[in-house]
């Protein structure tokens, strides 16, 4: 479903592009382009399906030996070595250990971008799976192997397809998601330049495999970092008198930043801030000298996101002024929110439904996590949906993203490898 805001008229008449127009003109069988698209999609889950074992003996492999956020060498050494074997003008250590890899087609046309991230968490595994993490503390929490292997899975069909395609396939393997850092520096290093549209997919454990879910405008929230220093002046704790204390400023801190979601951004815009850490003294009986809060922020519309550090400052200065102390506020805009374009949205679910039963496929929720895929889109147009990775009954009781024991169901290699694979393929047709 679309939203009221988004609205576009589906019909594509009007918004065919002179490559669509040309391609459209081309076909010598006087067969439509949609009627080949059809076509051509049909027997790509099929195919995507025959490369299963391989995906999963991958993702597998990628598990038992996850790497951190700007770690990741033998996880691109091994990406690396499977795109090697297929025709890829292939670029490595872009904005850090990330890859990006061209597939030319025979014609010429746009540049279509797929991307996966790679990287894992510091998280001790919690599950008994035969393939559990061998690194102790860090874990693929987030299936970030298996989105991993899924692009691998799609640059294979797409590759046995190339002289099909009219324009380029780019396939960005994306460093260092977890921390928000490797979207924007692979795209310092160039990873976007030529590029016209992005297409990216999240698993969703809570979503069972098979199916899908997409949605038009805003999808995930933006995220910032917080960090606040509140400077007192120490002392005995019998004399509070002569000092000034921090943390008791400290307290009214984390009390007023309440009121900056609740009192001044309309409850039709949703944001939350949240104070995740407060360090301060050592003693019961001393007044520190100062304390350090960190939090991060949330919202769910980029003009909400652009009044945020203003508001908080205003807050954090003047309650510390109230209590003598000083406050220093140093606000680290991360992500911003992630808004799926709508021509994207259209072409992801008409090609989905192309490959998987329309019933596979529902409108997603949005979601105040991030996700740094957020910044490709904000610079070019894109989609980026969820593709479900939970057991096949009873998936909403799965263990979400993140989380110790999180699994997940690895029909949903094959399904994601052919939902990417069709969506640049049904482009470039
Ligand atoms: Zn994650
Ligand atoms: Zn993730």
């Amino acid at each position: 479903m679309r939203n009221n805001e988004s609205w576009e008229p589906a019909d594509k008449d009007n918004s065919l592009s002179e490559h669509e127009k040309k391609q459209m003109n081309r076909g010598s069988s006087g067969q439509t382009k949609v009627a080949r698209i059809e076509d051509s999609l049909a027997p790509l889950l099929e195919e995507a399906l025959e490369l299963q074992a391989e995906l999963v003996g991958l993702r597998r492999h990628l598990h038992r030996n996850p790497e951190l956020s700007l770690e990741e060498t033998e996880t691109s050494q091994t990406v690396l070595s499977v795109l090697r074997e297929l025709p890829l003008d292939i670029r490595t250590n872009v904005g850090g250990y990330g890859i990006v890899a061209d597939l030319n087609g025979e014609g010429e046309g746009p540049t279509i971008a797929l991307r996966a991230d790679m990287d894992a968490l510091p998280i001790q595994e919690e599950t008994d799976l035969p393939y559990a993490s061998e690194i102790p503390g860090k874990m693929h929490a987030c299936g970030h192997d298996a989105h991993t292997a899924i692009l691998v899975g799609a640059a294979k069909l797409l590759s046995r397809k190339r002289d099909k395609l009219s324009g380029r396939v780019r396939f960005l393997f994306q460093c260092a998601e977890e921390i928000n850092q490797g979207a924007r520096a692979m795209i310092e290093d160039g990873a976007l330049d030529g590029v016209d549209e992005i297409y990216g997919l999240h698993n969703l454990p809570t979503l069972a495999a098979g199916k899908v879910a997409t949605r038009y405008g805003a999808l995930m929230g933006s995220v910032d970092r917080i960090e606040v220093t509140i400077e007192g002046r120490g002392g005995h704790g019998a004399i509070p008198n002569e000092s000034i204390d921090p943390i008791v400023a400290a307290s009214a801190v984390v009390m007023g930043l309440q009121t900056a979601v609740s009192r001044e951004i309309s409850p039709f815009d949703p944001a939350v801030v949240t104070i995740g850490s407060i360090y301060g003294g050592h003693a019961n009986n001393v007044i520190p000298h100062r304390v350090e809060l960190t939090g991060t922020v949330r919202t769910f519309q980029p003009r909400v996101q652009e009044g945020m550090e203003a508001m908080l400052r205003r807050l954090i200065e003047s309650i510390c002024e109230g209590y003598r102390c000083k406050a220093e506020l140093r606000y680290i805009r991360q992500v911003p929110v992630l808004v799926n374009h709508d021509a994207c949205v259209t072409h992801v679910e008409q090609t989905l439904d192309g490959l998987m039963p329309i019933e596979s496929r529902i409108e997603a929720a949005p979601t105040m996590a991030g996700e740094d895929f957020s910044l490709y889109v904000e610079r070019i147009p894109g989609c980026f949906f969820w593709i479900g990775s939970g057991p096949e009954e009873n998936a909403e009781q799965a263990y979400g993203l993140h989380h110790p024991k999180f699994d997940l169901n690895e029909e949903c290699l094959g399904h994601g490898a052919a939902a990417l694979a069709g969506i640049a393929f049904s482009r470039l047709l």
